[in-house]
């Protein structure tokens, strides 16, 4: 495919993006270096792999043998299954919410309900698949109702989140959602105002966005979380 062809395939996908999110008008300048989805952007993820893509595989089998039948925390009473977290043991980016949902308790897998569909509607828009990226929460277990984690919660499954961050090592993190974003950022902001610029979370560049709970509740939101992954995109590829 000649770069001509890829520019206009890349375009269309962006353009595809805004169409359903119900926009007549591109709200931002969209180019090849401004963050639209290119091929460019899987060939690079997709080379990390290799000697410490094992290592790292390793690692985290062992972290969730360590987890094992957990019950640090009250979250353990109503949760069928430890949602531990899924992806690349290599990969770039990392996406961290605050817990699993009903689907993802029945699953033992993170974002597999209607906000996963979402999240890996986004991850698509973006060049990348769910297979080349790491998806994880801050609390393992699902807190009962999908009501909010506690902070004692949130507390005594930090080790493990952190630990998963410094295995996998990625370039960026998008923690998604009030409650990640606080965890990983340590700021009680807002999170519409502590969206779209990057913090630091052990070493690593932190992009809050919105949680994609909340963007299908607030769809027009949408197009603020896109400006955030070309954000993040253009940071992967620094
Ligand atoms: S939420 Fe975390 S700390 Fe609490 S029981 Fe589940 S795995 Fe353990």
């Amino acid at each position: 495919m000649d770069s001509k062809t890829e520019i206009i395939k890349d375009l269309r996908k962006a353009m595809e993006f805004y169409q359903e999110l119900g926009f007549e008008h591109l709200p931002v300048k969209l180019s090849g270096t401004d963050g639209a989805p290119t091929s460019a952007t899987r060939s690079k993820v997709s080379e990390r792999s290799g000697v410490y893509t094992a290592d790292k595989a390793k690692a985290l089998k062992e972290l969730q043998k360590e987890i094992g039948d957990c019950r640090r925390c009250g979250l353990s009473k109503g949760r069928a299954n430890i949602v531990f977290g899924e992806g690349s043991p290599d990969a770039e980016l990392m996406f961290v919410g605050e817990g699993p949902g009903r689907e993802e308790d029945i699953q033992a897998r993170p974002f597999v309900g209607d906000a996963g569909k979402v999240l890996t509607s986004l991850i698509s828009r973006m060049g990348l698949s769910r297979e080349e990226v790491y998806i994880a929460n801050v609390v393992k277990c699902r807190p009962p109702s999908n009501r909010n984690p506690e902070e004692d919660e949130m507390e005594a499954c930090g080790p493990f989140i952190e630990r998963q961050t410094d295995i996998i090592s990625p370039k960026v993190i998008v923690a998604l959602g009030r409650f990640a974003a606080r965890r990983l950022t340590g700021s009680r902001i807002p999170i519409s105002r502590l969206r779209g610029k990057f913090y630091e979370y052990r070493g690593i560049p932190v992009m809050p966005t919105f949680h994609p709970a909340y963007l299908m509740r607030n769809p027009r939101d949408k197009w603020l979380t896109w400006e955030d992954a070309q954000q993040v995109l253009k940071r992967i590829k620094k």
